[in-house]
Formats: C-alpha cells, sequence, structure tokens
C-alpha cells in the first residue's frame, strides 16, 4: 500500500473541514471531487475570474448527493480580507489554488496578476492564521526556477524569474516562510509543472499547451509551436497533483515549512508532444494531419524543465502514478467530449 493509499483510507472515515480556493477551476475542482469522493466536508472560494460554474456542476453530477451535501461554496475575491475570513472559519486544512496563471496574461497585465497572487495570497495566509487552521499548503510554480540552468530542478538551486507571474508566486513562498518563522504557521509550497487533465479550460488566450493543441487538433485547426519545438517540460497529470496536496495537508511537521516539486521527473519537448496527442486522438479515431507552425519564440519562457521529485517522494511519501502517455489516454475522452 503506498502512503498515500493509506492516507486516503484514513480519511474516509474521518471527515475534516478543507478549504479549497479556486474550487471552481481546473486543479480546484479535481481537488474538490477527490476530496468529497473520500467523505470530506469542503469549503470552496471562488470568483469566476477563470473558473466555470460548470466545473462545479460537473463534480456534483460525479459525486452522491449525501457527498455533494458537504461542499459549501463561498462566491468571493481573495483581494477582499472578509471574504477569506469567511472561507477559513472552522477549516482544519486549506489547499490554496486561487491565482492568475499564465506568464503571458501577467506580462500584458502585471498590475491585476499581483494583486490577485501577492495581496490576495497574503489575505489568505493572515486569514488561514487567525482561524487557527492546521496547515495551509499553496500552489507554488515551476516558473520559480526562472534562468537557472540546472537540469533536474531541484528545489533549493532558483535563478531569476522571467516574468511578473514568476516574481507573484516566488514571493508567495517567501510570504509562507516568514509566517511559518514569525507565527508558528504550517505551510507548504507545491511548486507544480505544468499540470493537465480534465477541466483544464482549453479556450482563450491564456489557454494552458495540452488542452489548446488537443482543442486545435480536434477541430483540424493549425498548432501554434512557440520556437523550434525543442523547448521542453514536465507534464504532470492532475492526479500527481491532487496526491501531493492530500499529503502536503497531511503532513507531520518535519515536512512542513518546505516547498515541493511536483511534477514526474520526466523531460518532454513540445515537439514530442505535439505527436503525443495527435496519436493519442488517433487512437481515439480522430486523425489530424496538419504539421505544427512554428513561430517565434514566447517572452518570459522558461527554456527547459525537468523536476526532481526526490524531496517531495522522501518527506511527503509523493509517488505519482500516471507518466504522461496514461495521463494522456485518461483525459483525451474529457477533451473529446468538450
Ligand atoms: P485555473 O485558472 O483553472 O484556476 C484558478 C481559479 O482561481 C479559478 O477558478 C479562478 O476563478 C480563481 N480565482 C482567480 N482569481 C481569484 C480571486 N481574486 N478570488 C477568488 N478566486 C480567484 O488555474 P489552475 O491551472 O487550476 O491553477 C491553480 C493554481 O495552480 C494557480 O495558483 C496557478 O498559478 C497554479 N499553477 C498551475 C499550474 C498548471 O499547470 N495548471 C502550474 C503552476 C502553478
Amino acid at each position: 500500500m503506498t502512503v498515500y493509499s493509506a492516507l486516503c483510507n484514513s480519511l474516509f472515515d474521518r471527515p475534516k473541514t478543507w478549504l479549497v480556493t479556486g474550487t471552481a477551476g481546473f486543479i480546484g475542482s479535481n481537488l474538490l471531487e477527490h476530496l468529497l469522493k473520500l467523505n470530506q466536508r469542503v469549503v470552496g472560494l471562488d470568483n469566476f475570474a477563470t473558473g466555470h460554474q460548470r466545473n462545479l456542476d460537473k463534480v456534483q453530477s460525479l459525486v452522491t448527493p449525501g457527498q455533494w451535501a458537504q461542499f459549501t461554496f463561498i462566491e468571493g475575491d481573495i483581494r477582499n480580507l472578509e471574504d477569506c475570513q469567511k472561507a477559513c472559519a472552522g477549516v482544519d486544512y486549506v489547499l490554496h489554488q486561487a491565482a492568475l496563471g499564465s506568464v503571458p496574461r501577467s506580462l500584458n497585465d502585471p498590475i491585476t496578476t499581483n494583486a490577485v497572487n501577492i495581496s490576495g495570497f497574503l489575505n489568505m495566509l493572515v486569514a488561514a492564521r487567525d482561524a487557527g487552521v492546521k496547515s495551509f499548503t499553496y500552489a507554488a510554480s515551476s516558473s520559480t526556477y526562472g534562468d537557472h540552468p540546472a537540469l533536474p530542478k531541484v528545489e533549493e538551486s532558483i535563478g531569476k524569474p522571467l516574468s511578473p507571474y514568476a516574481v507573484t508566486k516566488y514571493v508567495n513562498e517567501l510570504y509562507a516562510e516568514v509566517f511559518a518563522r514569525s507565527y508558528g504557521f504550517k505551510a507548504i509550497g507545491l511548486r507544480y509543472f505544468n499540470v493537465f487533465g480534465k477541466r483544464q479550460d482549453p479556450e482563450g488566450a491564456y489557454a494552458a499547451v495540452v488542452p489548446k493543441w488537443t482543442a486545435a487538433m480536434v477541430r483540424g485547426d493549425d498548432v501554434f509551436i512557440n520556437g523550434d519545438g525543442d523547448t521542453s517540460r514536465d507534464f504532470c497529470f492532475i492526479e500527481n497533483a491532487v496526491q501531493a496536496n492530500l499529503l502536503a495537508a497531511t503532513a507531520d511537521d518535519s515536512a512542513q515549512n518546505e516547498v515541493y516539486n511536483v511534477a514526474v521527473g520526466d523531460r518532454t519537448t513540445l515537439n514530442d508532444l505535439f505527436s503525443a496527442l495527435k496519436n493519442a486522438l488517433a487512437e481515439n479515431g480522430v486523425v489530424y494531419e496538419k504539421a505544427p507552425v512554428y513561430r517565434d519564440f514566447r517572452a518570459g519562457d522558461v527554456r527547459h524543465s525537468q523536476a526532481d521529485i526526490g524531496k517531495a517522494a522522501g518527506k511527503l511519501g509523493y509517488a505519482p502514478e500516471f507518466r504522461i502517455p496514461e495521463g494522456i489516454a485518461k483525459a483525451m475522452p474529457w477533451y473529446l467530449e468538450n
């Protein structure tokens, strides 16, 4: 039995109250689904900036009426301290996911990204501290590695940030560290590396590469690769990220107040991803015949990314269950339906 399956078994008969911010978004709604299926009580906080009611409706259709009754949703904004305080009341574990993602969005509008990702984050820390929560697990980012050339990425060696988004995610880590030191607060930052899976929004200028390309292929549109296609990422299937959150939230004190890479430890180039998505679609009866269209490198992007997941494995018991091909195969039916 893995550490994670033992944790799930033990939670099942021992309901706790979890706050998932950004619960109408991609990662947040997947956390919600898993927690409700584990018979947990969940409070959700979201302002629908990039999340959708349809994600909550979908989760409702996937759990029992009794499990859904354990969910309380608060429509609110993390830039408003009172909304954060309301959401944190009576909560055991916070899984803070709400933020404005996307490097290009942050380059176009650094002020809003800063307000949500830094001021909103600080509001959440203050509210969670004052509510006396057991732990605070938050979405950090691999963008924090910035221009550091080493591969694979180890948590202790970071470079200079390459975008306003990366700055905000690094500031989150600094604030969490200071709260730990100053107030005896327990926080864990999970540096996600390109998470993908069901309910990740394929639409809009700031869509992530996996849903965006899959949607383009299904429609027969052009797929654009920024740069030469050798840019690489450590793509992480959503279920692995869910596992990391639950392990982090319930980790003992020796594992708290740290940051951890959350990925699988593989490096996939954009050219390889293009082929993998094309092949997975073909297996589902969708044939895409166009070649990718190469265009300029995108400002702010890290060239190569691959995680060393040894720290999360050693201190949290993290053991990703899905590598890229399994993740793509599991996600494909959802992409095709949606
Ligand atoms: P998402 O956009 O699907 O979810 C973010 C959610 O936060 C949305 O539902 C949005 O409406 C909500 N939100 C935004 N601003 C808010 C505000 N002011 N108040 C309340 N709610 C607000 O994105 P996601 O991919 O699920 O990302 C979740 C977290 O993970 C984010 O913090 C993101 O920066 C981080 N992250 C994601 C990835 C990835 O690959 N998806 C990688 C690194 C880090």
